[in-house]
């Protein structure tokens, strides 16, 4: 994906690491070194994100944001403050300020590609919604308005199984709002559908897995757009790069921070409500631009512009791309059998199913109908046709509950894996190779994974 970040930072050599570390994912890459400086950039270089330290001499990290997210012309622009290891206070400083997300001293490459990203999804909506207001009076009247929305007496779902956390949480929220306590992740799915302004997960229970259950509320129109924030492991880092991946907005690590806590819930709820507002005050939905509707993965326009990037990429040298194109089998039985609502509940579940077997740096898509692509940046063949493998068997392995948990549905797959080759490869040629060997696989009789080397 490409974006354009402004990179701030009074210390050149901090500038110029993060800005190898950005150009050499093909960010294009602008910098300034003090806030004045900064603000002026914000408006003139239109940046897509804003990457700020805190520490500045003269106007500091904390004041640029405010007078970011004070001006209607630059408000919109995520921004991510650059704090020190041990910044608690400056955390909680940053949030009062609007800062949208943090990153600490020294940055973790993970977790700033991780952070990047989801910033850069959400600018795409973002722009999205002021590309279709063609007055720009009107938008910034009605983002005068939002702005004006605070973070105060939401109400707040929180999905947890410990209940003494449970409650201290629920405890600390119940200052400044309503929180409910759900131990159940299926009464937690219902409640999430009633009026919720926030979702705050566990991620690390014993009894459920709450990165699956974040990815349901991915897949349901009706909580699709509900802010998850997840307590997290900090120390297991794979799950923490996944709940990032699969689209939570924010974390929080254990032992939880009860002030930090308040700010970062009171953070999500007012975003929420900004673009609750702007989505009720303009004509078209958010979700159009990058994700599918049925299933919440990103759609098929999405995916052409990440694959065309990263085909690119893969022909400057590196490892190749790899896709893989997975078809239902026998989807038109279950339509016929049960009715396209059932066929649909098929097609959300293989969803979830999906976004939680793929790895953090894939992309899943719906390609349309009940075909799906995963995009896999860096990737080999055999290593591909490894995680086809695992998919195939995680979705024929275990019956679909659909109907209520009514009908348990026997569903499998069959998945066509290609990769990047030579200099020559398109998205259009990579894809046609997999689409080959899907037809193969179903020859074969199905319910299998076929890789095309060539
Ligand atoms: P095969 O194993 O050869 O892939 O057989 P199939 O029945 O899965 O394939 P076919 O392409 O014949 O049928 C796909 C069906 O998927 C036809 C179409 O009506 C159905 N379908 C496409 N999109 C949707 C959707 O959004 N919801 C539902 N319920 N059905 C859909
Ligand atoms: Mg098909
Ligand atoms: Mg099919």
């Amino acid at each position: 994906m490409t974006a354009r970040i402004l990179v701030v930072d009074d210390i050149e050599a901090n500038v110029r690491l993060l800005e190898d570390r950005l150009t050499a994912e093909y960010y294009e890459v602008v910098t300034a070194f003090d806030g004045p400086t900064a603000l002026a950039m914000a408006a003139s270089e239109k940046p897509d994100i804003i990457l700020l330290d805190v520490m500045m001499p003269g106007m500091d990290g904390f004041q640029v944001c405010r007078r970011l997210k004070d001006d209607p012309e630059t408000r919109h622009l995520p921004v991510v403050l650059v704090t020190s290891l041990d910044g608690r206070s400056d955390r909680i400083a940053g949030l009062e300020a609007g800062a949208d997300e943090f990153l600490t001293k020294p940055i973790d490459n993970v977790m700033l590609l991780a952070r990047v990203r989801s910033l850069t999804r959400l600018k795409m909506v973002i722009d999205e919604l002021r590309e279709r207001e063609a007055s720009g009076r009107r938008m910034g009247v009605i983002a005068g308005a939002a702005s004006r929305l605070g973070g105060t007496g939401g109400r707040i779902l929180i999905v947890d199984d410990q209940e003494r956390q449970a409650e201290r949480i629920a405890n600390e929220l119940s200052i400044e709002h309503r929180p409910v306590v759900e131990a159940d992740p299926d009464k937690a799915l219902m409640t999430a559908r009633g009026p919720v302004d926030l979702v705050i997960v566990n991620a690390t229970c014993k009894t459920f897995d709450g990165l699956r259950l974040t990815a349901q509320l991915r897949s349901d129109e009706a909580t699709r757009n509900l802010p998850v924030l997840a307590i997290v492991d900090f120390e297991d880092r794979p799950r923490l790069i996944k709940a990032l991946e699969i689209g939570v907005n924010d974390v929080l690590s254990k032992p939880i921070d009860p002030q930090e806590l308040a700010a970062r819930a009171r953070t999500q709820i007012r975003r929420k409500r900004y673009t609750d507002f702007l989505r009720d005050n303009l004509d078209h939905s958010l979700e159009l631009a990058v994700t599918d509707q049925l299933t919440g993965l990103h759609n098929r326009r999405y995916m052409n512009g990440q694959l065309d990037a990263l085909v690119k990429r893969a022909r400057l040298g590196g490892d190749p791309v790899s896709t893989l194109l997975i078809d239902i089998d026998h989807f038109k039985k279950i339509n016929d059998g049960y009715g396209h609502d059932v066929g649909d509940e098929v097609l959300r579940e293989f969803a979830v199913r999906l976004a939680t077997n793929v790895r953090a740096i894939d992309l899943p898509c719906r390609f349309g109908g009940e075909e799906f692509v995963v995009v896999m940046p860096d990737t080999k063949l055999e290593d591909a046709s490894r995680i086809a493998e695992r998919i195939r068997l995680h979705v024929a392995g275990s019956p679909f509950r659909v109907m209520g948990g009514r009908e348990l549905l026997t569903v499998t797959i069959s998945i066509g894996v290609a990769a990047t080759i030579g200099s020559e490869d398109t998205p259009e040629t990579l894809l046609k190779r997999a689409d080959e060997a899907v037809y193969e696989a179903k020859a074969a009789g199905r319910n299998r994974v076929i890789a095309r080397a060539a």
